[in-house]
């Protein structure tokens, strides 16, 4: 008997009449004779709500209690879709992730499932249940719940899968596929039929929404075919038809298929920029000022150098902007004084654009035609980094979604077949 998980984001709970229809589409799946694991969200805006409670209480809460209020709008959600589906006549039971239980480490808020023990799954889907585990969250060795990040029910939801080797994990959402990029921001996006892993591996790191980037490393490491598609069709369609819409991400590069130079376009505004000028131009200084940022934890993403004019040059790298008050602390504090730099500043008005296709491997010119794109819209690039397969820049933000509709047509993404 074929096992499928299927995951359904906030707005796919998003009210009563909503997980009514999410318990009319798993109850179709279950009498087709599938065994069902569903792994929902809490509803659109909860999560929100909860740690905007949280920091309204104080602004320095420990991330262990943000973990224990955000963890409960995914409780929520179980319990309201199991009573929706013992409406539509399916026996179901709900599970907490420490039920289950889903263990995790102990980096609460964004912590990395460990293991995941199925037995008590099993031992309900032998008894012919549908059972729904919560999105987001799991426990420590200790005992304390944990969330494993914004959008982390995706990734509990492909780990699940994975866990249970189920034969798919479909990832139901707002939209209907992944789109060459969010069709929020270019109505001219068009739906992929497939994405290769690597791809949608690229396009999640560099700050597509659609799926958090731990579930589709899972998707990879343990090969689980995963699907995008949307929960907004009408829930008693064919599963046929349901079973083969939205897009199917891919392990293998099929080499019938022309592929695409370019598959998608990415962008984010999560980053800042940081820049600590006039410093002296000699070996280590790279070291001398990334050495304290990384022992203070703070990931770094792009970097530049400038060639140094003078015996001084400027040295800039971007950082989650969460983090750019702690990194300037870092900079001013314990590397300014040290390496005698003139100025140490910091700007969050910035935005990665990424360009992201496996065909970049075999085709030269995507980034002079990039640049000249960007140019020509008269915006300047702050930073480049590229890989062998995208290339990202980051810009100033005001600029972002400009570029990300010009780029789309200067590479005629509303054109290719997928
Ligand atoms: P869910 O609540 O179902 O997890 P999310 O809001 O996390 O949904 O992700 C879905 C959203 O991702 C879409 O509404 C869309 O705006 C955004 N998105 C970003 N990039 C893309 C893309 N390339 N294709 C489709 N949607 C995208
Ligand atoms: N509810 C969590 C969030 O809003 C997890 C998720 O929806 O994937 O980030
Ligand atoms: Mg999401």
């Amino acid at each position: 008997m074929s096992l499928v998980v299927h995951k359904y984001g906030g707005t796919s709970m998003g009210s009563v009449e909503r997980i009514k229809s999410v318990a009319k589409r798993v109850a179709k799946w279950h009498r087709a004779g599938y065994q069902m694991v569903v792994v929902p969200s809490a509803m659109s805006g909860e999560t929100n709500r909860l740690l905007a409670l949280a920091k309204e209480v104080s602004g320095s809460a420990s991330l262990r209690e943000l973990d224990m209020i955000a963890s409960t709008g995914e409780q929520v959600s179980v319990g309201l879709l199991v009573i929706a589906l013992q409406a539509e006549g399916v026996d179901a039971i709900s599970f907490c992730g420490w039920q289950v239980p889903i263990r995790t480490d102990d980096s609460y808020t964004k912590a990395r499932i460990t293991s995941i023990e199925d037995q008590r799954v099993r031992d309900e889907l032998a008894k012919g249940k549908v059972v729904v585990i919560t999105g987001f969250q799991g426990v420590t060795d200790d005992g304390h719940i944990t969330t494993l990040g914004r959008g982390g029910s995706d990734t509990q939801a492909v780990a699940v899968a994975a866990a249970l080797k189920a034969d798919e994990c479909l990832i139901y959402t707002d939209v209907d596929a992944v789109y060459t990029t969010d069709p929020r921001v270019e109505p001219d996006a068009r739906p992929l039929k497939t994405v290769t892993f690597e791809e949608m591996l690229e396009m999640a790191s560099l700050g597509s929404k659609i799926l958090q980037i731990r579930s589709v490393e899972f998707a990879g490491k343990y090969k689980v075919p995963t699907r995008v598609l949307t929960s907004f069709s009408d829930p008693m369609i064919p599963i046929a038809e349901e079973a083969s819409s939205g897009t199917l991400i891919s392990f293998e590069e099929d080499e019938n298929v022309e592929q695409a130079v370019i598959s998608g376009i990415a962008f984010n505004r999560d980053e800042a920029k940081v820049s600590v000028l006039g410093v002296p131009d000699k070996p280590g200084i790279a070291y001398a000022i990334l050495g304290p940022v990384a022992k203070a934890n703070i990931d770094v993403d792009m970097i530049i150098q400038n060639a140094g004019v003078g015996g001084t040059t400027d040295f800039s790298f971007t950082v989650h902007r969460n983090e750019l008050q702690k990194t300037l602390d870092v900079l001013k504090n314990d590397v300014q004084p040290s390496i005698h730099a003139k100025e140490v500043t910091g700007d969050p008005k910035v935005a990665k654009v990424s360009v992201v296709g496996i065909g970049m491997r075999s085709h030269v010119g995507i980034a002079a035609l990039m640049f000249e794109t960007l140019s020509k819209e008269g915006i300047n690039i702050q930073m480049i980094s590229t890989s062998e397969i995208k290339i990202s820049v980051v810009i100033d933000d005001k600029y972002m979604e400009l570029a990300v509709r010009a780029l789309h047509r200067a590479f005629e993404l509303d054109k290719a077949a997928a």
